[in-house]
C-alpha cells in the first residue's frame, strides 16, 4: 500500500513529500508484471530501500472512489465516471490525471511508478512530461514469470462466502479446510481465480504490454527480472540488476 501522504497529495493536489529524509540520488523508475507476479512487494522494497516515493494508480483510483467527489482534480473526476459508467479510462485521461500531478514527478525523492504507463501513448506523454521537468527515466523493472507458476500462485486463493475473507490454500492456509478463520463461514474460488480465467487475463496483459516493453527495450532502458522465489530472492536480483544497469 502506497503511504497516505502520497496518496492525499495525489488526490488533492498537496505537496508530494515523503517521511523520509530526501535520497542522495533519486531513482527515476516504471514497474512492469502481470497479476501475480509479486509487484507490489518489491515495490514496497524498492520504495524502503531507495526511498523513492511510490505512485500506483491502483492505489489512487482505490482512495479516489472513497474521497468526497468534489474535492477530486477535474482529470480524476473524468476518471471516477468512465469507471463509474463501466468504461475503461482513456489514455487522455490518465495522461491528464498525471499531468496535473507533474510536481509529485519533480519531488526529489525519485519515483516508482505502478500501473502508468500502461500504453506506449501513456510512455510517450511520460516522456515528455519528464524532459519538461529535466527529469529522465533510470530504468523500468519488468517482472516476469512463466505463465503456469502465476497460475499456481493466484489459483490457490479461496474466498468466504460470509466475510469475504482470502485464504491461500499453500500460502496461507486456513486452519480447517474449506473454512474460513475469521467467521467459519464456507470457502469458494472466485470466478476470477481459476484457472481459466488466470490465463485469459494474462494473456490480456501480456498482448497490452508487450509494446510497451519493446519501446522502452528499444531506448535501452527496460530491465527484466525473473520473478521466480522469494520476495526477499527477487528483491535482491532487482539490486544487482539495478546496480547493473544504472550508473550515477
Ligand atoms: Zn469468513
Amino acid at each position: 500500500m502506497a503511504n497516505q501522504g502520497v496518496l492525499q497529495a495525489w488526490l488533492y493536489g498537496k505537496e508530494c513529500v515523503s517521511m523520509e529524509p530526501k535520497p542522495a540520488r533519486p531513482y527515476h523508475l516504471v514497474l512492469l508484471g502481470a497479476p501475480g507476479v509479486g509487484k507490489g512487494t518489491q515495490a514496497e522494497f524498492l520504495s524502503e530501500k531507495l526511498g523513492a516515493v511510490q505512485l500506483s494508480t491502483g492505489d489512487v483510483f482505490r482512495a479516489a472512489k472513497a474521497a468526497d467527489a468534489g474535492a477530486l482534480s477535474p482529470a480524476m473526476q473524468d476518471a471516477m465516471a468512465a469507471m463509474k459508467a463501466g468504461k475503461l479510462v482513456s489514455d487522455d485521461t490518465v495522461i491528464a490525471m498525471v499531468r496535473e500531478r507533474a510536481a509529485c514527478l519533480a519531488s526529489g525523492y525519485g519515483f516508482l511508478l505502478d500501473g502508468f504507463p500502461r500504453t506506449v501513448q501513456q510512455a510517450e506523454a511520460l516522456d515528455e512530461m519528464l524532459a519538461d521537468l529535466g527529469l529522465k527515466l533510470d530504468g523500468v523493472l519488468n517482472y516476469t514469470l512463466p505463465t503456469e507458476i502465476v497460475v499456481q500462485r493466484l489459483s490457490g486463493r479461496r474466498t468466504c462466502r460470509q466475510c469475504q475473507a482470502t485464504a491461500h490454500v499453500i500460502f496461507n492456509p486456513p486452519k480447517q479446510d474449506g473454512v474460513c478463520d475469521k467467521c467459519g463461514g464456507a470457502l469458494f474460488q472466485r470466478e476470477d481465480d481459476r484457472p481459466e480465467s488466470i490465463r485469459v487475463r494474462l494473456q490480456a496483459y501480456e498482448e497490452s504490454t508487450a509494446p510497451l516493453a519493446q519501446y522502452y527495450d528499444a531506448k535501452g532502458l527496460l530491465i527484466t527480472v525473473s520473478a521466480e522465489g522469494s520476495p526477499a530472492e527477487i528483491f535482491a536480483r532487482t539490486e544487482a540488476l539495478l546496480k547493473q544497469a544504472v550508473s550515477d
